[in-house]
């Protein structure tokens, strides 16, 4: 369920409620054959003020991944803070995912009905917080670039100076 029922807000009269639940990134947008299944835990308050629904909290996830320098399956979780106005357009009209629209200074998310649908900025925000590189570790040693086995396991004897082909005949030479 990533949708709030506005009229729950407005019962609510200003106040901010509390909603916690999971959503399953597959069901958000996100499809990931790895990852499609993983849950979303996500806790906000939201509040209906002056034809605005206001959403604050945070989320958080936990992920699969391969690490980048040496390749090893990598468990690793993803978080992010919720802060977003919808701006309510009207009661009237079919409940319908709202869309971000080109405001004065920055994009403005703003729906109409009934219903504020949030998978659209979860997934968004989820999007902006992945990292451009996944590591096992800070210090991953890598794959070693001449026999290819994870230095972080094994120690070879290889030697890692990049010699291109071409260099290496002139070096015969010399
Ligand atoms: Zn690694
Ligand atoms: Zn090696």
């Amino acid at each position: 369920m990533t949708r709030i029922h506005l009229s729950d807000l407005k019962k609510a009269g200003g106040a901010f409620k509390l909603y916690c639940f999971q959503a399953e990134l597959n069901h958000i947008g996100l499809y990931s054959p790895r990852n499609g299944n993983a849950l979303m835990d996500v806790c906000l308050e939201a509040a209906y003020i002056r034809s605005r629904a206001i959403v604050k909290g945070s989320w958080k996830v936990s992920l699969e991944g391969d690490c980048s320098r040496c390749l090893d399956p990598v468990t690793f979780g993803l978080e992010s803070n919720i802060y977003e106005e919808f701006r309510h357009l009207g009661e009237s009209g079919e409940p319908q995912d709202y869309v971000a629209v080109p405001g004065e200074d920055e994009d403005q998310f703003v729906f109409s009905g009934e219903m504020l649908e949030l998978s659209e900025y979860l997934r968004q925000s989820f999007i902006m917080s992945e990292p451009l590189k996944i590591l096992c570790r800070e210090d991953c040693r890598g794959l070693c670039t001449v026999c290819g086995k994870n230095k972080n396991k094994v120690s070879c004897s290889c030697d890692e100076a990049v010699i291109d082909p071409r260099w290496a005949q002139l070096q015969k030479i010399r």
